[in-house]
């Protein structure tokens, strides 16, 4: 099938017929370490990594670590273990920026050496002011006219030390006229006398982003550097440095940041969230982050089929999170195998049924996989159900349980139900049922209708567990669109419910970490990493169904 090309996809096609790079196609992910990644970084990532693979190319990982003070090694290691999470590899081409500090730094001399850039020691303020508005051109430095000698001399002495931080900068001799700002004299250099996580304190000049950036693809041979569309209007300075230095032509193409609602991405903002106790830390299950949706059992199939139907746009526009919700259900339900749990427990005493008799009873795996095989569940005179699966008073199209009505018990018996037991209270505190024999599952010769079937577990076999729900972290489709309110006013309190004793089935206390299970009408669940064998603990990945709408209608009562 002819799959339809996006623009990108298009370019690199077009770029390979004319033979372009020898028919290369070099792309690279350049996350800077400064926190964790997050659904927007995923897209990045399943789009340079994607392409590459699709052309028969390679990518790149590079950390883009010019600023030391907001960088940290901690940064470095996640983001590794998250694009591999993810399904990609960079083999043995992992670079920092800061591998080629030695290399930006000649090119940077060689632009003086080209009368194309000079040491300003003008104040930040002072240029600042200098630099005009979109509307006015800015003024040129009274430093702009240094001899190439005297800025070599000085370039020199900013790389030694031998100035303070803030006292001079190395800018580009481009044009304070420019209508594009970027264009207007920028900043290719400062002074930091910060130690470096990986060239320690070698370094007491650091090169600013779009210097560094952009040559170190050139340095890199990148024949595609795929960025988002914040970047726009840096690319003809990229080109002009490309130009200038004679380096390796990379070629820029912006394509839209990716926004999902009810989701944030923006890293300091996820600081804050974590800072600020709003969530647990960067893995917290309800985070955007890659490391929080792992923990909470989104696959990492789900997330690269979620970034395969966003697609690329040019335009800047916001998915809905719901399409996220559908590549994990879809994911997970041909994946997941199939377990019961009983997340709020009311007991049934099955009358009929003797004292002390165990039965084995065969339960498919998952009908979505013929290979999945056959566990046993096991039965017994008491077992649990869900509470709400009770009604001593229903309307007629309750199909569950009440009194005088039959129920299947899903790989089980139909059950009547007799009689329940109530406290003074009016709180139900136990129902009592007889079983018909005949009405096995598989087997049944009952001639007994029965239309509600119910998920249930043993008590006496039960393993107690506890139960993370999650929700979406926000009451707003976009918490920071209200440029009155701050963000975390928008925190939905119900965006975790920690349930202390539920009751899960035998086998579903052995299941390993990192396995997806779906408890029979409750949802896809996984082990947290918290849980133990003695404690376990299921975060719910995602309900069955869709559930937000009902919270909705609760949040605007
Ligand atoms: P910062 O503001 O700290 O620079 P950033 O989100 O741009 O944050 P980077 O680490 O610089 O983070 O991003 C690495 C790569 O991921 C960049 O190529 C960037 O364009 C891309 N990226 C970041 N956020 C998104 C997003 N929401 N959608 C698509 N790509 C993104
Ligand atoms: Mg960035």
């Amino acid at each position: 099938m002819d799959k339809s090309r996006n623009f990108i996809e298009q370019i690199i096609e077009s770029d390979l017929e004319e033979g372009k790079h020898g028919g290369k196609v070099i792309t690279r992910f350049p996350p800077e370490p400064n926190g964790y990644l997050h659904i927007g970084h995923a897209k990045s990532i399943c789009l340079n990594f994607g392409v590459a693979i699709e052309y028969g190319g390679i990518t790149n990982l590079r950390f883009d670590d010019t600023n030391p003070s907001t960088e940290e090694t901690e940064y470095v290691e996640s983001i590794k273990k998250d694009i591999h999470w993810l399904g990609y590899d960079w083999e043995d081409r992992l670079y920092y920026a800061s591998d080629y500090f030695e290399q930006l730094y000649e090119l940077a001399v060689k632009l003086i050496e080209k009368g194309l850039a000079y040491v300003d020691d003008s104040s930040a303020d002072e240029i600042a002011e200098e630099k005009g508005t979109v509307t006015e051109p800015g003024v040129e430095s009274k430093y702009r006219a240094r001899s190439i000698s005297e800025n070599l001399e000085l370039f020199q002495g900013m790389r030694d030390g031998k100035f303070d931080e803030g006292s001079r900068v190395l800018r580009a001799k481009i044009d304070m006229a420019s209508p594009n700002l970027n264009m207007r004299d920028p900043l290719i250099y400062r002074i930091k006398k910060v130690p470096h996580h990986q060239t320690g304190k070698e370094w007491n000049i650091y090169p600013m982003y779009d210097f560094a950036h952009s040559l170190s693809d050139s340095i890199e041979n990148i024949t595609h550097s795929l960025c988002t569309l914040e970047f726009e209007n840096h690319r003809p300075l990229y080109e002009w440095f490309i130009e200038k230095l004679e380096v390796f032509p990379s070629r820029q193409i912006e394509f839209a940041r990716l926004n999902v609602n009810y989701m944030i991405t923006s890293k300091r903002k996820l600081l804050r969230l974590v800072k600020e106790g709003y969530v647990s830390g960067w893995d917290d299950p309800r985070m955007p982050t890659i490391s929080g949706m792992r923990r909470r059992g989104f696959t990492p199939a789900s997330i690269r089929q979620f970034a395969d139907r966003v697609g690329v746009a040019k335009r800047d526009n916001v998915i809905d999170i719901s399409l996220l919700e559908f590549c994990v259900r879809d994911d997970l339900n041909a994946r997941a195998n199939r377990m019961m749990a009983v997340l709020n427990p009311l007991k049934v005493v099955i009358i009929n049924y003797p004292e002390g008799e165990v039965e084995w009873l065969p339960a498919e795996n998952n009908p979505e996989d013929p290979d999945a095989g056959n566990r046993e569940m096991p039965f017994a005179r008491e077992i649990f159900i869900e509470r709400d699966d009770f009604m001593k008073d229903p309307p007629k199209k309750y199909f569950r349980m009440a009194p005088g009505r039959y129920t299947r018990l899903k790989h089980a018996y139909i059950l009547h139900c007799d009689d329940f037991v109530e406290d003074s209270d009016g709180n139900i505190k136990e129902v009592h049922c007889t079983y018909n024999k005949d009405s096995k599952s598989g087997s049944d010769t009952s001639g007994i209708k029965a239309k509600g079937t119910l998920h249930w577990v043993s008590v006496e076999h039960a393993k107690k567990a506890e139960a993370r729900l999650y929700d979406r972290l926000f009451t707003e489709p976009v918490p920071d669109g209200d440029p009155e309110k701050d963000f975390t006013s928008f925190v939905n309190p119900d965006s975790l419910t920690v349930l202390h004793e539920i009751f899960v089935e035998p086998s579903a206390g052995e299941i390993a970490q990192g396995e997806q299970i779906q408890f029979f009408r409750k949802g896809y669940f996984v082990l947290d990493q918290d849980s133990t064998k003695e404690n376990l603990i299921f975060n719910r990945t995602i309900t069955l169904k869709d559930s937000w709408a009902k919270i909705q209608k609760k949040h605007k009562k």
